[in-house]
């Protein structure tokens, strides 16, 4: 095969995280997110892995026309909601639960030509301070009049909010984004089962988040976007290994220059391997010289220009390096997060980001057998 960059989605990983969200946040329902094409790792994959949820979370009516195609019959949420006249009877027809954040939504509903076959449940958001999507807190009560004027009883509207920055756990933006949905819940007596806040972040940063609805996306790929850490930190595996292979190996002279622009001058004798992959792929352009791959198990680090099809690799000290070898350019052994940070960037945005010429493959293995496997090449 002339290219060889294959994204190899672990399945068992991905049940295994979202059965560890289960263990962080056992008095809650989960909803996994999928958005983004299940953060890039393919939508109806990453749901079959994922089918013990009790929701998925998706951003477009689509995605959720996707998921209902393929059979899936768990309760989806349109974390969108809806922003066309036709959307809502099309939402109520495959049951998919809008959520409702703006005024121009609820003015749709009302002109729906049939009000009897609204979708419910909804999902109110109110903005507790992100200033991203929601209903100002003040307007709860007549959001909620409203809906209820179409016939949507209390039971059918949950409150959902989102926080702006719960990675950042000291940053006091969110001991007040708690409490003002603290405050609301109470104010209009929603049952706690009826509320949804924490993201991924949310749930590792805030034990008082882990009720009501929890809503991780990252965790469930294995990616954590807490500062310094990986998802293996907290217990969550790698779904996604992204590889390669050599396809040649050169001889670099001390003092020369390697790839685009010369960033890199060798600095000694060099043996430098040249992967097939690049940001056609969806590696990212800004990882500078340093950022490491695995060449079979072995940390080397990339040289010079990250080009569209090809990277050049330190590989000195691996004499067993070859025409060949297997790249690892991140996943098992190589956390995405090391990725990300080298190249100014999270996680997501890198497994968001493959294109379309990477090949994707199935792996059914156990976690387990897995990581003896990694134990004993060792
Ligand atoms: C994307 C998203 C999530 C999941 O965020 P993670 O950081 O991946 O856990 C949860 N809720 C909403 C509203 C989102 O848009």
């Amino acid at each position: 095969m002339s290219r060889a960059v294959t994204a190899t989605i672990h399945m068992a990983a991905l049940a295994a995280n979202l059965a560890r969200v289960r263990a962080l946040a056992p008095a809650a329902k989960i909803m996994a997110v999928v958005k983004a094409d299940g953060y890039g790792h393919g939508l109806e994959r990453v749901a079959r892995a994922l089918a013990a949820t009790d929701a998925f979370g998706v951003a477009s009516l689509q995605d959720g026309q996707r998921l209902r195609a393929a059979g899936f019959r768990q309760r989806i949420v349109v974390l969108s909601g809806f922003d066309e006249p036709g959307d809502v009877p099309e939402l109520t027809r495959l049951a998919l639960e809008p959520v409702i954040h703006h005024e121009s939504q609820l003015d749709l509903l009302e002109r729906a030509a049939d009000r009897r076959a609204l979708p419910r449940p909804l999902w109110i958001e109110v903005d507790t301070g992100m200033h991203r999507l929601g209903f100002p807190v003040r307007d709860l009560d007549a959001v909620r009049a409203r809906l209820s004027r179409l016939g949507i009883g209390a039971e059918h509207m949950l409150l959902m909010s989102h926080f702006a920055n719960s990675d950042v756990a000291a940053d006091p933006i969110n001991a007040r984004q708690l409490d003002t949905f603290a405050t609301l819940g109470n104010a209009h007596a929603i049952e706690p089962g009826l509320t949804s806040r924490a993201n991924s972040a949310a749930l590792l940063n805030f034990a008082s988040a882990r009720d009501g609805w929890v809503r991780p996306g990252g965790l469930l790929y294995g990616i954590s976007v807490l500062d310094a850490s990986n998802g293996a930190d907290f217990g969550f595996a790698p779904a996604m290994t992204l590889s390669t292979r050599l396809i040649a190996i050169n001889a670099v002279p001390a003092g020369d220059a390697i790839g685009y622009a010369g960033t890199y001058t060798a600095t000694r004798d060099m043996r430098v391997g040249i992967a097939a992959a690049g940001y056609g792929d969806g590696y990212p352009r800004d990882a500078p010289s340093g950022t490491p791959v695995l060449i079979a198990d072995a940390p080397a680090p990339i040289v010079g220009r990250v080009s569209m099809d090809l990277i050049a690799i330190d590989v000195t000290h691996l004499a067993d390096a070859r025409v060949g070898s297997r790249v690892t350019l991140w996943g098992r052994g190589l956390p995405v997060e090391t990725i990300a940070r080298a190249a100014g960037t999270i996680g997501y945005e890198l497994t968001c980001g493959m294109t379309r010429r990477v090949a994707f493959v199935e792996d059914h293995a156990p976690v387990d057998a897995h990581s003896r496997v990694a134990e004993n090449a060792r």
